[in-house]
């Protein structure tokens, strides 16, 4: 959590399903971040249903988590 770089910005920018705002600016705060890798792990192994995570929207967790149970 203290290595968050989205701790330092605004937090609605990582709820685009809120509406008003897009995913990319938070994406982009994401692939910048430090502990990108880990905080997309804790999400998908969590089931966080909604925000930018890890550089993943929610969206993309979910097309993601298809896609590795098709491979299994
Ligand atoms: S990778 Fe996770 S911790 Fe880092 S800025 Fe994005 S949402 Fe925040």
């Amino acid at each position: 959590m203290d290595s968050a770089l989205c701790a330092q910005t605004d937090p609605d920018a990582f709820h685009p399903e809120r509406g008003g705002v897009r995913a990319a600016p938070a994406r982009q705060v994401c692939g910048r971040c430090e502990v990108r890798v880990e905080c997309g792990a804790y999400a998908r192994s969590t089931g966080q249903a909604d925000g930018v995570w890890g550089g993943q929207t929610a969206r993309q967790r979910r097309l993601s988590r298809r896609s590795d149970g098709a491979r299994r």
